[in-house]
């Protein structure tokens, strides 16, 4: 099923799931047998699929969001944006193989609450990576110590430097998915399409161009397919909500757009749309540009649903004004996005501001 659908951006990898209870398994490996990474690199299978297998495992079939079949469309999103010419032909073979390595373990293990959710409640991971991309070290670092037992280990037949290269890459294609450094990607990764360019003989150029492949894998959602797109909406806000419950329970101030009660789902999305995706699939598209059409048109269809949707409900009763926690003029970005408080991000509108113009669209109407 999958080896028909592993160049259609548009796949469901739900479906995937429904029908084998594992997409993370075989999406991967099918990957792997695609490229011949057993063949180049010498990768015993048996060795390969069992680590797969713990990988799998190891994400929270409990969490809403964040578990295997998450991964799974990271994965599916990853390997097409590498696979494209354009990037390929630019890829070192170690830097291939890390390209798919890093979507499939990057949330690996999610406790299904973020980063500031951990350190606010001081939690030992925040102890033992000093409050610093806790998860995505947490995520990174589990696999690649586990990948060092025997039974594990896909580096077996590598030469030292093979290692170490797809080791570097994984590590910063992980950690790039730590929302706290979201704008600060975009603007290197601008600056380079806007500066001297890009010169992918240059390592630190190509690692560049990775880690924003995987962040834009990463926040795939809104360009999918509409009835996808809403259905991983709702996955991602339960979960949310899930912590919004935590946190009143603990009786500590309950994130943004984390409380079920008072959160307008529309608008929370507009604002993701608005501060978060666009801005990354912008400047993605002014390299891809036409490899990613169609994720660009998706975007544009699923942001009028949303505004389609908020603007109705703006009829309706009125709904009770968030509490001061919530209504704090946070960015948008650091909504549900996940973004510890007190990153230091700054953004030209806040999403009350957002709240407040959408209000008076619909009061114009
Ligand atoms: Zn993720």
């Amino acid at each position: 099923m999958y080896e028909q659908n592993v160049n259609n951006i548009n796949f469901d990898v739900e479906q995937l799931e429904t029908a084998s209870g594992q997409s993370l398994y075989y999406i991967a490996w099918s990957i792997f047998r695609q490229h011949g990474f057993f063949e180049q690199f010498n990768i015993p299978e048996p060795i390969f699929l069992r680590w797969l297998k713990k990988v799998q495992h190891g994400y929270r079939g409990t969490n809403p969001y964040h578990n295997a079949v998450h991964a799974s469309d990271v994965t599916h999103s990853m390997h097409f944006f590498v696979t494209r010419a354009r990037i390929w032909s630019v890829l070192t073979p170690e830097e291939k193989l890390a390209s798919i390595i890093a979507p499939i373990i990057h949330d690996y293990m999610h406790p299904g609450v973020n980063n500031a959710f951990l350190i606010t409640t001081r939690d030992a991971l925040t102890m033992r990576y000093n409050d610093l991309s806790v998860l995505e070290n947490f995520h990174c670092a589990s696999v690649l110590e586990f990948t060092q037992e025997e039974q594990y280990n896909l580096f077996v037949n590598m030469t030292v430097d093979q290692r170490k290269l797809v080791r570097e890459m994984v590590i910063s294609m992980v950690l790039a998915t730590d929302m706290a450094a979201h704008f600060e990607w975009i603007g290197k990764f601008k600056n380079k399409m806007s500066g001297s360019g890009f010169n992918f003989e240059n390592k630190a150029d190509r690692k560049i161009m990775l880690n924003m492949a995987i962040k834009c894998a990463d926040v795939n959602n809104p360009t999918k397919p509409l009835e996808q797109s809403k259905r991983w909406t709702e996955l991602i806000m339960e979960e949310f909500f899930r912590q919004g419950d935590i946190e009143r329970s603990r009786g500590i101030p309950i994130s943004m757009f984390m409380n079920r009660e008072t959160t307008d789902i529309p608008k929370c999305q507009i604002g993701f749309i608005d501060f978060i995706a666009q801005p990354l699939f912008d400047a993605w598209y002014s390299f891809m540009q036409e490899d990613i059409q169609i994720l660009m048109d998706n975007i544009k269809g699923n942001k009028n649903y949303w505004k389609n949707k908020s603007e109705k409900v703006s009829f309706g009763p009125i709904k009770p004004t968030p509490s001061s926690t919530e209504s704090l003029s946070n960015t948008a970005k650091a909504s549900a996005l996940a973004i510890p408080p007190g990153s230091n991000i700054q953004t030209s509108v806040s999403t009350q501001q957002i709240t407040n113009t959408k209000s008076s669209d619909s009061l114009a109407r």
